[in-house]
């Protein structure tokens, strides 16, 4: 049995990232909202793309005006009127000013804006009352991004910020890496779908169901295989399918020590390689992880292989804990694809047999600065899927430690 960090390190060493030439593909700005930019962006654009005016005022030579105050005021001649998207047709001489607006282009000749509230207009003259900074309120061409340099980089996800950027320097089609594609599929004779008729003895395969939508959540295109039965010839053409059809595989069920437990042994005849057998975490102890070297699906990289525990619990925690952060890793994320840890304080007592690394669940809150976990009430079973329902956080009890009391500090993935 493998301690958790060390199947962790395992698993994410495996990982090979999306290829940022031969992994990705253009989509429109308008559907570009949480892809991952494959290559950097650079504009040719400078911003701001002028010399323009933070304020409403006058547009002046700072000379004109450097010694000015209310008992001497500088009169300047106002020869100009330059609202924002024109381009202004004349340059500010000596003793000359011109009205402007915020956003509107500087006019040549002039280098400072006096804001308007500093300022008395009568007639074709303007009083300046006071003098700013040399410069002030004149935002300068390329002060925050020159034309050439890199805008954005790769391996960010696109969110409104990015979009709003992306669109500023009018990219309205971008490389992004293409989601990674994962199979999944469930084993079991005694499984259904949420459709047909439950028989005493059956189970409803929501495994299915759960697993999809986490790989939806994070990217992901989930390829949903099915339910395949508790036969070896069956197992082995549907995992045989999966494999040449996806970048990763998750299965669930089949990969404890019963007699119908057949996965690791179809794994092991298809070639694959074996790296991860039991975990010591619970729930999930039987997690199996391997490797298929690579097919033209997924670009000759390796095709990542999860036998997931079939209870339902076992089956989202391992997921969580391990296949979330791989998938975040291959879609080509460049940082933060690690699994997020808080220090939270527990509201519950926390208890574990001290065996293995235990995972609790329940809801991670803020509150008022102060992480604080609640455990989830009723049993924390592993094939109670029902108290899962809402579930934010996962409080971690080591192993060794059997007992984490209330107001006493916790280590809790995030669940989001
Ligand atoms: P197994 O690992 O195949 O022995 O399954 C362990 C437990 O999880 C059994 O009670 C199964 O019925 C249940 N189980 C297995 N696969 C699924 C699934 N896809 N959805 C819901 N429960 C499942
Ligand atoms: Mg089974």
């Amino acid at each position: 049995m493998l301690p958790v960090k060390q199947a962790e390190e395992i698993i994410l060493g495996l990982v090979q990232p999306l290829h940022d030439g031969e992994d990705t593909e253009n989509v429109d700005l308008s559907s570009a909202l949480s892809r991952i930019l494959a290559k950097p962006v650079t504009s040719q654009l400078d911003f701001p793309h002028w010399d323009n005016s933070a304020m409403d005022g006058y547009a002046v030579r700072f000379a004109d005006i450097e010694f000015c105050d209310d008992q001497q005021p500088a009169i300047l001649e106002i020869v100009a009127e330059i609202s924002a998207g024109v381009k202004p047709q004349r340059s500010i001489q000596p003793g000359q000013a011109a009205r402007i607006f915020t956003g509107a282009v500087m006019p040549l000749g002039a280098d400072t804006v006096v804001m308007q509230e500093q300022t008395q207009q009568e007639g074709e003259r303007v009083k300046i009352l006071a003098a700013p900074e040399p410069q002030a309120y004149v935002r300068h061409q390329g002060a925050y991004y020159k034309a050439g340099t890199p805008l954005l980089p790769g391996g960010i996800p696109i969110k409104a910020p990015e979009i709003a950027v992306l669109a500023a320097a009018q990219c309205t089609q971008l490389a992004v890496y293409r989601r990674p594609r994962v199979a999944i599929i469930s084993t079991g004779d005694e499984l259904v779908t949420p459709e047909q008729p439950l028989q005493p003895g059956q189970i409803v395969d929501s495994n299915q169901y759960a697993l999809a939508a986490l790989v939806a959540q994070i990217g992901g295109t989930p390829i949903p295989m099915g339910i395949v039965p508790d036969r070896p010839e069956a197992l082995l053409e549907a995992i045989a399918q999966a494999v040449a059809s996806a970048d990763m595989v998750l299965s669930s069920g089949g990969v404890s020590v019963g007699d119908y437990d057949y996965v690791e042994s179809i794994l092991a005849q298809l070639g694959a390689e074996i790296h991860i057998r039991a975990v010591q975490i619970k729930p999930g102890k039987p997690l199996t992880f391997a490797t298929f070297s690579g097919s033209a699906t997924s670009n000759q990289k390796p095709v990542l292989y999860f036998g997931l525990p079939g209870n339902p619990v076992s089956s989202l925690v391992t997921f969580w804990r391990f296949v979330q952060p791989a998938i975040k890793k291959l879609s080509g994320l460049a940082e933060g694809w690690e699994p997020m840890w808080v220090q939270a304080l527990t509201s519950d007592n926390l208890l574990s047999d001290g065996k293995r690394e235990t995972y609790l669940w329940g809801k991670l809150n803020l509150v008022e600065g102060v992480y604080e976990f609640l455990l989830a009430g009723g049993s924390q079973s592993s094939g109670n899927l029902i108290n899962l329902a809402q579930t934010t956080g996962l409080a971690v009890l080591p192993v060794g430690k059997t007992s984490i009391l209330t107001g006493e500090q916790v280590q809790v993935l995030a669940i989001s």
